[in-house]
Order: structure tokens, then C-alpha cells, then sequence
């Protein structure tokens, strides 16, 4: 493995033969991460690297596109037919280019976007004032209720009456519960604004039809391929009929240049697994994990954002204990076990320091994980956090991490 790196370019070599033998000594609960598998990889360091196919199939503007056509219609006939829509642009480099390209579609500058606060689990690129999102538009932002830690739509429908937002997005990074994507529909229409349904995370479960589509009642949908979907790092579109030339151009030339083609195969071939049996029943695994990891963690005595998941992921609310979700994370990364601190909805401390960890299912479902490690898993998370300066409890549950790993590799053939 890695032969010609290794010829060329030791450093580079060694960081990566390093990384892999990481990801493999892990338990990665991280919920916006996954692991690609081997056919998707390999499309990812094939050699549609090498072309400029700038335009869309039929309409290049580079001569000698003919496969790049074949691979962009599969992947866009495959997308549509997995979500059930009616038009899709599958060249936006990230999720986050995918939503630029929509608002560059259809606001201005100074238009009102409405989308949901960062620190209750919206994105970035949906109106933070670090993002370009922030610095263009008049943003407004909606929260969950204080008293469920839900979403509340009575909520979002009076501050949709009152700031008259030109579009508003649905979805988010770290909401452990179900989406109602008819409800953001009904106060788009109230107030005449487009729905931006961003599905980055859930896109898997939503393949699966284990989470309610915004397809049909979004204008526009977007999200990205690494997540849930377990494909390579990508974006791309969804949108009705009647946006798809608006949509097209404002991806290229809009605000893109050269399609990532070798990303664009990747995208084929994660679209093409994800029409298969195996593939909506480790979606479904997903969701019972995480299910099982959320009950058993409750058992242990923490306190989940919502009381619990419908998803692939929870927010674990630190408030009650005497350390902080940096502690909790510094902690668990000593024995092995990553994920992030997260900021809990009414958030007391800074974004650096916060007062909740988010815990995702998707990667160690990968490796085949199912209840049973979920409770084991949740049981060494507990004995780390309540023993958080012990490093003699630290250095045995890695052990037992190492082992489990071991038990559950993500690359055999590596
Ligand atoms: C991850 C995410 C994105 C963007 O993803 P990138 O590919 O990192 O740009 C957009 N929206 C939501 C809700 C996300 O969770």
C-alpha cells in the first residue's frame, strides 16, 4: 500500500500509514463522520482527477468528456431516483458550496434568511455571522423550546410573520430529533418564502426512509455525500423542475469552477450502494444504536438534550457535572474515544469550552457494531467521565477500546 507515495514523498507517507492504523484504534463517535468503503476510495484516487469536463453532460465546454457523462448522468439519475426528486446538480465540492449556490440562486444581498442558531444545532452556512451567510444576508435565526429542547414551529411561524425571511432553511448538525419538513413547508408558504431543506446529516436515513424526505415539499434540498451516506466528501442539489437552469448556473459558473469528476464517480457509486438491501438495513442499525447508546447512557445517570434521539446522533448535557464538555472530550481522546464538545441549546459557556459533548452512531455502525457494543461502549464513556482525572481508569478503558477495534476492523484489506 502506498508504493508510489512512498517513493516520492516519505513524510506524507508515513502521516497516512499513521492516520489509518488511528482510524483503526478508534472508536470514532463523531456524527458527522464515516467511513468511505473501498469502492469508494478507489474512485476517489482514479483517474477522472486528470480532466476538465467545466459545463454539464451533453454541454462541456472541454472536448473528450465521454465517460465524464457517463459518470455525472449516473450519478444524477441514481440521486434522483434515491430521493425522489425531480432535478439534481451533484457538482457542488461541499455542503456548505451547495447552499451558497442556492442563495446565490434566488436572494440578494441583504435579503432576510431565516435558519436555525448555531448554538442550538443549526450550520454555519445558515446564517452564523463567521460565515459568508452572516456577512451577506439580514439573518434571522429560530431555536428549540426551552422547556422540550425540540423544535417549536408555532415559534418559527410567528418569527417567520414578523421578519419575513426570503428563504428559510430546515435542518441542522446537531438536533437529535425528527425533522417535520411539512410544518417548515406550511410557514414557507404563509410567508411566501422559499424551504431550503439541508439534509447534510440525515441524508442516509432519509435514502432508507427511515426519516421523513423533504423532497416535495422543499424547493431546494441539499446535503452532503460523508455523512450518514457514507460516500466520499461532497455536495449536490436537489430542486423542482422549474428551479434546475437557475440551480445549474449558479453552481457553475456561478460559484464553481472544474467539477470534482473523480468525487462525482465516488457520488455514483455511494448513490449505487445505497439502493441495496445491506445498505438500508446498516441505516436502520444506525438509528437502533443509537437508540441503544442514548437508554444505556440515561441508565448511567446523564442528561440528553430532548430526553433522547430519533436519529443517528445525541447531545449528552453536561451542565450537571463539575466538568465541561473540553474536559469531557480531552478525556475520552486520552482513552481513545472521540468526539466533540458541543455547545446545548441555552448554553452557558463559551463555543471553546461548553457544556455538552455530540455523540453519533454512523462510524462505529460501520464497522458493524450493534447493541450490545453500544452498551459496552456507553459503559466505558461513563468510567471515564466519572473518574475524569483518574489515569489509571483512563489507561484501562483504552485497553478495552483497543480490543473492541480490534474485534471490529473498518479496513480488513488495507
Ligand atoms: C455538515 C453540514 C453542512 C456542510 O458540510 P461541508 O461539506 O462541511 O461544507 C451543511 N449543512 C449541515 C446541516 C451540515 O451538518
Amino acid at each position: 500500500m502506498l508504493k508510489y507515495i512512498n517513493e516520492i514523498d516519505p513524510e506524507v507517507a508515513k502521516a497516512l500509514k499513521n492516520e489509518l492504523k488511528r482510524q483503526e484504534e478508534v472508536l470514532e463517535l463523531i456524527a458527522s463522520e464515516n467511513y468511505a468503503p473501498m469502492a469508494i476510495l478507489e474512485a476517489q484516487g482514479c483517474v477522472m482527477t486528470n480532466k476538465y469536463a467545466e459545463g454539464y453532460p451533453g454541454h462541456r465546454y472541454y472536448g473528450g468528456c465521454k465517460y465524464y457523462d457517463i459518470v455525472e448522468d449516473l450519478a444524477r439519475e441514481r440521486a434522483k431516483q434515491l430521493f425522489g426528486a425531480e432535478h439534481v446538480n451533484v457538482q457542488p465540492h461541499s455542503g456548505t458550496q451547495a447552499n451558497m449556490a442556492v442563495y446565490f440562486a434566488v436572494i440578494k444581498p441583504g435579503d432576510t434568511l431565516m435558519g436555525m442558531k448555531l448554538d442550538h444545532g443549526g450550520h454555519l452556512s445558515h446564517g452564523s455571522p463567521v460565515n459568508f451567510t452572516g456577512k451577506l444576508y439580514n439573518t434571522v435565526s429560530y431555536g428549540v423550546d426551552e422547556e422540550t429542547e425540540m423544535i417549536n414551529y408555532e415559534n418559527i411561524m410567528e418569527l417567520a410573520i414578523k421578519y419575513k425571511p426570503k428563504i428559510i432553511i430546515a435542518g441542522a448538525s446537531a438536533y437529535p430529533r425528527t425533522i417535520d419538513f411539512k410544518k417548515f413547508k406550511e410557514v414557507a408558504d404563509e410567508v411566501g418564502a422559499y424551504l431550503l431543506s439541508d439534509i447534510a446529516h440525515i441524508a442516509g436515513l432519509v435514502a432508507a426512509k427511515i426519516h421523513p424526505n423533504p423532497i416535495k415539499y422543499s424547493q431546494f434540498v441539499t446535503g452532503t455525500t460523508q455523512k450518514t451516506l457514507r460516500g466520499p466528501r461532497g455536495g449536490y442539489i436537489f430542486c423542482f423542475k422549474e428551479f434546475a437552469k437557475k440551480i445549474d448556473s449558479s453552481v457553475f459558473p456561478g460559484v464553481q469552477g472544474g467539477p470534482l469528476m473523480h468525487e462525482i464517480a465516488a457520488k455514483a457509486v455511494c448513490f449505487k450502494y445505497a439502493m441495496t438491501k445491506e445498505w438500508k438495513e446498516y441505516q436502520k442499525q444506525i438509528v437502533k444504536n443509537a437508540k441503544a447508546m442514548a437508554n444505556a447512557l440515561l441508565d448511567n445517570g446523564f442528561k440528553l438534550v430532548s430526553g433522547g434521539t430519533d436519529n443517528h446522533l445525541m447531545l449528552v448535557n453536561l451542565s450537571d457535572k463539575d466538568y465541561t464538555g473540553k474536559d469531557a472530550e480531552e478525556a475520552l481522546e486520552k482513552a481513545n474515544i472521540t468526539l466533540n464538545k458541543n455547545t446545548i441549546p441555552f448554553e452557558k459557556r463559551s463555543p471553546f469550552i461548553t457544556s455538552g459533548i455530540r455523540i453519533g452512531t454512523p462510524c462505529i455502525t460501520s464497522r458493524g457494531m450493534k447493541e450490545n457494543e453500544m452498551n459496552i461502549i456507553a459503559n466505558l464513556i461513563t468510567r471515564v467521565l466519572n473518574n475524569i482525572n483518574d489515569k489509571s481508569v483512563i489507561e484501562e478503558v483504552k485497553k478495552e477500546v483497543l480490543k473492541l477495534c480490534k474485534d471490529f476492523p473498518i479496513y480488513p484489506d488495507l
